[in-house]
């Protein structure tokens, strides 16, 4: 990857190189873990090492972990499976909780895409009915970390479950689920540093769900269908992984402050509040998110003109819409997410490819102005 400044971590990061080495020794076990046979004891015990490795990474105990096939699982799995009759999320949600039940209502969010307490107060005040909250701990698009100890606080006082997607904060701040007091969480290997295709649901003891693949009755009857040994085997060694984030931080914070030395036309979202530290979204008006994805990825930039699940799709971020940014910014946002792997070299690289850009756009605009 040396020619290559990949800088979308939040779409997926790079396997960490401890997980690697823990897949290439599970593909030498055969076993289901589901058989008796000593193979199959084994490869139930390699499962059993994640399971536990992937509750103390939140804080839980291992019996609280459902292993699944990744975040939009884990929360369809929370969503449709608590059996509430109503189902309350923010607006800024991903679209595995947006889309997960024909149910769902939205909770407005402010400026900075934080949800409004008050406005979730009213909702559960005006209405009795058994209903799930769920609110993302940090959002994939802008970074921007929500309330959730507060959320739950609210949200219990009137009886609400709440389900908390942790795909993106996990790893990248402390996260504990237990002391946040959430009631369920989803989790994603591939967002920190395991392989795609597993995840897990965690949820308290007492907290009864439905199976939404019932199937043989793995993970005690809760997700049918043979385990992902190997994937789960890579998760449980990625959870074991401390990336130091604040060299991280360090990395964006000298990213932020290059651009904005080169234009004063760049908004970062969710600048002066709370956010995940690998995390930059900005806008440079005048030029669209995927013609500035495509000339950087063309410079051998790697980044994402939002959420990777929408990329692909021209059409504006709704997590934007949802705050109230404008067509003129939000069309044009980019965003930057780094990790393990990253080095000043990559924040050089894409200062460089961008200074292009932000060129681009003021000479487009000073010949405007000069033809007026
Ligand atoms: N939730 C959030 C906040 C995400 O960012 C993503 C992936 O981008 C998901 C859920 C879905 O996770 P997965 O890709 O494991 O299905």
């Amino acid at each position: 990857m040396s020619n290559i400044a990949y800088m979308d971590y939040n779409a997926t990061a790079p396997i960490v190189p401890g997980a690697t080495q823990a897949i290439v020794d599970a593909l030498a076990c055969i076993g289901n873990p589901s058989s008796v046979h000593g193979m199959g004891r084994k490869a139930r015990a390699l499962m059993e090492d994640a399971r536990d490795c992937v509750g103390a990474f939140v804080n839980v105990r291992s019996d609280w972990v459902f292993f699944t096939s990744g975040g939009t699982e884990a929360d369809a799995l929370a969503i449709k499976g608590c059996g509430r009759e109503r189902i309350l999320v923010s607006s800024v949600e991903h679209a595995a909780v947006l889309n997960a039940s024909e149910v769902v209502e939205t909770l407005d969010v402010d400026a900075n895409g934080i949800v409004l307490l008050d406005g979730l107060e009213d909702r559960l005040k005006n209405d009795s009915r058994p209903t799930l909250v769920s609110v993302m701990a940090a959002n994939n698009e802008t970074g921007v970390i929500q309330p959730i100890a507060e959320i739950v606080e609210i949200a219990h006082r009137y009886d609400a479950l709440v389900h908390c997607d942790a795909v993106q904060a996990v790893g990248k701040i402390d996260f504990d689920m237990q002391a946040l007091g959430c009631d369920l969480i989803s989790l994603s290997a591939h967002k920190m540093g395991g392989p795609q295709g597993v995840g897990a649901l965690v949820k308290r003891p007492e907290i009864k769900l439905q199976a939404q693949i019932s199937g043989g009755g793995q993970e005690r009857s809760l997700r049918g269908g043979t385990e992902n040994l190997i994937g789960i085997v890579g998760f449980g060694a990625a959870a074991k992984e401390k990336t130091n984030f604040m060299r991280v931080k360090a990395l964006r914070d000298d990213l932020e402050t290059q651009i904005k030395g080169l234009s004063d036309d760049i908004i970062i979202f969710g600048e002066t509040v709370d956010r995940l530290p690998n995390t930059s979204f900005f806008a440079l008006r005048g030029l669209t998110s995927e013609r500035q994805v495509m000339a950087l990825d063309l410079a051998g930039v790697m980044i994402s003109s939002g959420s990777a699940c929408s990329s692909g799709k021209v059409k504006a971020s709704h997590v934007l819409a949802a705050m109230g940014v404008g067509d003129e910014y939000a069309n044009s946002a980019i965003r930057v997410s780094l990790g393990w792997d990253s080095h000043k070299d990559d924040i050089d690289k894409f200062v460089q490819a961008y200074a292009k850009l932000v060129e681009r756009v003021q000479q487009k605009n000073s010949n405007r102005s000069d033809a007026a």
